[in-house]
């Protein structure tokens, strides 16, 4: 019996949703879903044990599903003999069996799989048709259009478009809820001592995700982290879940912690969603949406629902308006000529700073660490020892159960280690212990002194930081932002900045030679 389909339509790992534009208009009769679990995505960076696990059982999860809908999947798993190893081997081999007129595709997250679905357009024996990806509030047209002419590309005047456009938290005049767009001034209090917060929802290993995981400890046993601990809703009822979860538990403290750390707690108030989110098992605008009927309901206060809801119809569609926009060359920049590894202690928390002990600890733990963690933790101290933007790169694309290269680039590469010069964030984030003190309890369990800086014990943030300033001053010097960082420079003591320099040298010297620091 002939095997021949007249269209072919490829699910990609996240691409996990119903209403992918790829399977739009499916003829369960005639066509056939073709997903692959190759070598090639599982390995061209080493992911952490989770992020794999994670990608395999939804994906798995999801073509059980489509199964149970009377569609025909042709799905091939990490461990069959056949498998090619690549995207490309399998869609190759599976247009040689099934004969489509027609292989479907939605744009994929990252450029590498664009280029490679450009090849197949010239290669394979039959069309190829490649779909915008609707998942999204904004089209990357829109995002160009609006981007067009324009000096600066500011969150902030796209995030009130986007307002306008969607009326989300927006009255019928069309001024925001509450009188003002942005609320982040009321969002940045410590955690309380003693303040409770709620345990994440728990769910369940199933048969399908516990064959997953004996498949990574299988073929990835000296990849970071561990499996003991994943716990992430694998299918869209999961993904609810723990919206649900989030909204009834967390949302009405979100805003005033959002930027909070405390030592051992990794998860605080977050919503823990960026992953289904991101492998499409859930909308961005139904959570949008969401959180503005709690507020609705009086659940949840303005600064929260507007600080939550800025993250995702801002933040989110920015990043990925900016990644499409400028690749491929924005991965290559290096605005201030970074150079140094990554020290190891970013794969194992072998650290005495417990600020990083603590947020790369609780990475390997959970493949998750919130933004603040991402941005002033480990993000600031690659920007402060000049961490090449390749292997920081590479790092935060490997170990978080999000990272898709649209959304973890910009953040990274932009906004964390300023490599594209300011094209995403206005000033680097950098920052001393004085910082990572007001926004956590960590200093108080640390080694290190935070108030001190050029000693012995003084914690390598703050010596660190001015050296940072004296090292980029020639870049960094006219931007308007940094005129009071600059102008303190200029008024510091001869002796103090050379104890700033001595001091530097020393711990980055330490660095080198993988000395405990
Ligand atoms: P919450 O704090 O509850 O926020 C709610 C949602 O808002 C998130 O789930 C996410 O979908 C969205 N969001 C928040 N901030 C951002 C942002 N800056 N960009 C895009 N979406 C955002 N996010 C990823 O999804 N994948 C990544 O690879 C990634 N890499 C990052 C790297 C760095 C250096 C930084 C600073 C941030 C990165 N982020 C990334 C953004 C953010 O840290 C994560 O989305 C967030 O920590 C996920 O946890 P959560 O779901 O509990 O988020
Ligand atoms: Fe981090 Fe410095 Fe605080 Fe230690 S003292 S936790 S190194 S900021």
């Amino acid at each position: 019996m002939s095997e021949s389909r007249k269209n072919l339509r490829l699910v990609l790992g996240d691409q996990l949703s119903h209403s992918l534009s790829a399977l739009q208009g499916t003829n369960p009769e005639t066509d056939m879903v073709v997903m692959f679990e190759v070598m090639g995505e599982t390995t061209y960076v080493n992911h952490h044990k989770q992020k794999i696990a994670y990608f395999l059982s939804a994906m798995r999860h999801f073509a059980g599903e489509l199964r149970q809908t009377g569609i025909k999947v042709h799905y091939v798993k990490l461990d069959d003999p056949e498998n090619t190893g690549t995207l490309s081997g399998e869609i190759k081999a599976a247009v040689a069996r099934f004969r489509p007129e027609t292989l479907i595709l939605t744009e994929p997250g990252e450029f590498r799989v664009l280029e490679m679905m450009r090849d197949w357009s010239e290669s394979l024996p039959c069309s190829v048709e490649i779909r915008n990806d609707d998942r999204f509030i904004a089209s990357l047209a829109e995002f160009e259009a609006w981007a067009k002419d324009r000096k600066q590309l500011r969150l902030e005047y796209f995030y009130r478009e986007l307002r306008r456009k969607t009326g989300i938290l927006v009255d019928t005049d069309g001024n925001p809820e509450g009188g003002s767009w942005n609320y982040d001034a009321e969002n940045r209090k410590k955690l309380p001592k003693g303040a409770e917060t709620p345990t994440p929802p728990v769910f369940e290993t199933d048969a399908v995700t516990s064959d997953v995981m004996t498949l990574v400890e299988d073929l990835f046993p000296s990849n970071i982290g561990a499996l003991t601990t994943f716990n992430q809703p694998v299918t869209r009822l999961q993904a609810l879940e723990a919206l649900d979860h989030f909204v009834s538990h967390n949302l009405r403290s979100f805003g005033d912690y959002q930027d909070a750390m405390k030592t051992d707690n990794p998860f605080l108030h977050h919503s823990l969603i960026s992953a289904p989110l991101n492998l499409g098992l859930l909308s961005p605008m139904e959570v949008c949406r969401r959180a503005e009927d709690a507020w609705h309901a009086g659940d949840a206060p303005l600064n929260a629902v507007e600080g939550f809801i800025r993250q995702i119809l801002g933040w989110r569609e920015y990043v990925r308006g900016l990644y499409w926009m400028k690749m491929p060359g924005y991965a290559k920049t290096n605005h201030l000529n970074a150079k140094r590894h990554l020290p190891d202690f970013y794969w194992t928390a072998e650290t005495d700073m417990n600020c990083l002990a603590q947020s790369i600890g609780q990475t390997i733990d959970h493949a998750y660490a919130h933004h603040i963690q991402r941005l002033m933790i480990t993000g600031n101290f690659a920007l402060l020892i000049g961490a090449d933007p390749a292997s920081v790169n590479q790092w935060y694309l490997e170990v978080y159960i999000d990272a898709i290269e649209w959304v973890q680039l910009p953040n990274t590469h932009g906004m964390a280690i300023y490599a594209d010069g300011g094209i995403m964030a206005s000033k680097p984030y950098a920052a001393s212990g004085k910082y990572i003190d007001k926004m956590s309890d960590y200093c108080a369990k640390c080694r290190y002194t935070v108030k001190t800086m050029g000693e012995e014990d003084s914690c390598p943030f703050n010596a660190l930081y001015w050296n940072f300033m004296i090292e980029n001053e020639a870049i960094l010097s006219n931007n308007p932002r940094m005129g009071l960082s600059f102008r303190n420079l200029a008024k510091m003591a001869p002796d103090k900045k050379k104890r700033v320099i001595t001091s530097s040298q020393k711990f980055l010297s330490d660095l080198s030679s993988g000395n405990r620091v």
